[in-house]
């Protein structure tokens, strides 16, 4: 009988799921409205309900299914399935796992939703040919997951891999963290936002005032655009935004040395006008040589759905490791 694993992605305006094989195909895929201001009880019953409904979308039942796998944000303690805190959902505490489980009658395994992303993109997408993989996803701040033999890396407690939360600038921006100067204060899309929005104030001769009628309106690609169209003020942002990201970079090859670096989020759209220069910059800074260890620096594949096989894919690794105990 053909085993199924369920991944849940679990965000502030909705969760997402889909129903995986163990081959890591995904077969069908559903979502519901989640809201910060429903009861746990109430967001753990939409999610029983999703699961039910991929069940019923394929006509398996629970007996097909061998666990449920969420990528929640939030501090999350994955030995015991708990989001020991998720500040959106003024969440502390609440045992998630145990909460679904006696919803749906199976196993359920949480992770940090950016380590599932990361474990997802390692198995099923960029990463699927390395052993080694670390991925960064670039948005409001910068989500890290580090992926060492083919196994997700949580640290004690499932407190560790956050690497936007390492300084790349002693005394710079005061980050949300509480120190100064952390990586994800430069090189996150909400820094490269914050940097074009200031620059485009200091220089109203710039193309980027052509393509946005008010600061409210700059996005992450706002820089971007103009500095293709050899726009030097937005050049100047741009290239500061990539040392910034390669200095960070550079900083994981010499801990971790993996054998890929991923790179997501809506940042990562711009594809090699992004990556070349990252790549120059993080191969000619890194200790070990590239022709030595050979390092990639890749965009990330499954887009928004690595969530969902991440969690799926993070289900079956923990089902995987209690048979083999
Ligand atoms: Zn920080």
């Amino acid at each position: 009988m053909e085993k199924y694993y369920i991944g849940i992605d679990l965000g502030g305006m909705s969760a997402k799921a889909g129903l995986m094989d163990g081959k890591g195909t995904i077969h069908c895929m559903d979502r519901c409205k989640t809201d910060p201001g429903d009861p746990v009880e109430t967001t753990l019953e939409n999610l029983a309900t999703l699961a039910k409904k991929l069940m019923a979308e394929y006509d398996i039942t629970k007996d097909n299914v061998e666990a449920i796998g969420i990528g929640s944000p939030g501090v999350i303690d994955s030995g015991t399935g708990t989001v020991v805190h998720w500040s959106n959902f003024h969440w502390n505490n609440v045992p998630l796992a145990e909460g679904l489980s006696a919803k749906t009658g199976l196993p359920v395994f949480v992770a940090n939703d950016a380590n599932a992303a990361a474990l997802g993109e390692a198995k099923f997408g960029s990463g699927r040919n390395y052993e080694d993989s670390v991925m960064l996803t670039l948005g409001t701040g910068i989500g890290g997951g580090i992926v060492l033999g083919g196994k997700l890396f949580e640290g004690y407690r499932s407190a560790g891999g956050e690497l936007g939360h390492t300084v790349i600038r002693r005394g710079g921006i005061k980050c949300t963290c509480g120190r100064y100067g952390c990586f994800e204060c430069y090189a996150s899309a909400t820094a490269l936002k914050r940097d074009t929005r200031n620059a485009m104030e200091r220089h109203p001769e710039s193309l980027m005032w052509q393509s946005v009628s008010s600061l409210e309106d700059v996005n992450g690609r706002t820089a971007f655009d103009a500095a293709r169209r050899g726009d030097e003020t937005a050049k100047m942002i741009v290239n500061n935004f990539i040392e910034c990201l390669g200095d960070g970079i550079v900083n994981i090859v010499n801990l971790l040395r993996p054998q890929v670096i991923i790179i997501g989020g809506g940042v990562s759209n711009e594809g090699d006008y992004l990556l070349n220069p990252v790549r120059e910059f993080v191969y000619e800074h890194i200790y070990a040589p590239r022709e030595y260890a050979p390092l990639e620096i890749v965009r990330a594949q499954l887009g928004n759905d690595a969530g969902i096989y991440g969690a799926a894919a993070y289900a079956m690794a923990r089902m995987l490791a209690k048979t083999c105990l």
